[in-house]
């Protein structure tokens, strides 16, 4: 059986971010991924927000710069937002998952896939992963929103998800490809939004909801077909849930920690978690090195002050998933300015008021 400092279940936005810099950090680290590669059948539009875009250098081939929002209400009446110098990054995102596992085999670490982990025992001052014939000192659940880690160990699991489903599809010639496209619609994306842009290589449009409700994206993409025309022809299917509840509780335990979205970090009115999950996967990676070579501070408390508590995205979230604002509402909200305001704190301003940024932008701006 062989040893690792570091055992990572989960090969995708942040178990492959932790265990990058784990290995940087020269722990012995090992990531087990239950897919044949990293990138197949990615469940996620993959948009990247500037803050991380920024920090990872992700090969240029892999992505298309977005600069604004443009926003529908369901009478497709839109208006556009942009933050000074802010922009969004589409991603060929099975493309950049498949990078990242080879940055982490540049760093020393171990990406094993076609690997499903099952049965993980603990054993006096390490964790045995029976199947891989593996053991570990310090054990990382990266395996995304059902976490299996975060059930055999009694660590908190998410109870509020949205569920979101999305096509790449050829047409839709008269989107312009400058925006992200953005539409509010309590018919067809209840509790949540429904967007369109172009991509990398093809047009993504997607629709989430508040689960139990289920997304009915055909209907969707007829109802867009009015509007931006040209047809559109499947090319393929994506989707998955997405946390929405806030931090899990408790997201660790001794010599154990869930990161990503099996910790539920994940803004609860962007849905956006790829953000979060390549951040404190980072973070959380050195500190597990740390701990392990130089006795550092427990990886859960050296993360702590990157953890966020998303109390004014939560609050909004709930609202918005129990009063489901009604069609002739967000119609008549689109134009307002306040509206505006707090829309362009939400999509540009990852810490919501807790952001000096969105401050100026609520006190200074006209528009
Ligand atoms: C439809 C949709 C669209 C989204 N769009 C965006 C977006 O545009 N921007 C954004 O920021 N966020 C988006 N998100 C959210 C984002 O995709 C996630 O927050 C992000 O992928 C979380 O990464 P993760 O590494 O924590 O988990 P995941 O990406 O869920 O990865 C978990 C990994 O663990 C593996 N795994 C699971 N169980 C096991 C096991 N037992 N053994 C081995 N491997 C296992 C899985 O195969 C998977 O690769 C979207 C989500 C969905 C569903």
């Amino acid at each position: 059986m062989k040893h690792y400092d570091l055992a990572v279940v989960g090969g995708s936005f942040s178990g492959l971010a932790c265990a990058q810099s784990a290995a940087i950090k020269g722990a012995r680290t090992i990531v087990f991924e239950r897919k044949k590669t990293p990138g197949a059948y990615t469940q996620s539009t993959g948009l990247l927000v500037k803050e991380i875009a920024e920090s990872i250098n992700v090969p240029r081939h892999l992505t298309r710069k977005i600069h604004g929002i443009r926003l529908y209400s369901p009478n497709m009446q839109c208006v556009d937002l942009y933050s000074d110098n802010y922009y969004f990054l589409a991603t060929n995102t099975g493309g950049v998952l498949d990078w990242m596992a080879r940055q982490v085999k540049i760093a020393g670490g171990l990406v094993r896939c076609g690997e499903k982990v099952d049965a993980i025992f603990r054993r006096s001052d390490r964790f045995v992963l029976a199947r891989q014939n593996t053991s570990c000192s310090y054990l990382v659940g990266a395996d995304g929103v059902n976490s299996s880690v975060a059930r055999q160990f009694d660590l908190g699991v998410n109870q509020s998800v949205l569920l979101g489903a999305e096509y790449a599809v050829a047409g839709f010639d008269r989107l312009d490809p400058d925006y992200l496209h953005v539409f509010l619609d309590s018919d067809h994306a209840p509790g949540y939004i429904g967007w369109l842009l172009h991509g990398v290589d093809h047009t993504q449009v997607g629709v989430a909801v508040q689960y139990p409700r289920r997304p009915d994206l055909k209907a969707f993409v007829v109802h867009l077909l009015g509007h931006f025309g040209g047809g559109a022809e499947i090319l393929g299917k994506r989707g998955g849930f997405i946390p929405c509840g806030g931090i899990v509780r408790p997201f660790a335990g001794e010599h154990i920690c869930l990161l990503g979205d099996a910790a539920g970090m994940v803004s609860p009115l962007t849905a956006g978690g790829i953000h979060p999950a390549i951040d404190i996967g980072r973070r959380l990676g050195q500190a597990v090195a740390d701990y392990l070579n130089y006795h550092g501070a427990a990886p859960p408390r050296a993360i702590a002050g990157l953890v966020p508590d998303y109390t004014f995205k939560r609050c909004l979230r709930r609202l918005h998933g129990r009063f489901a604002a009604p069609n002739w509402l967000l119609n008549a909200c689109l134009g307002n300015r306040a509206f505006q305001r707090l829309a362009k704190i939400i999509f540009f301003h990852h810490r919501g008021l807790f952001c000096k940024e969105a401050w100026r932008e609520i006190l200074l701006k006209r528009s």
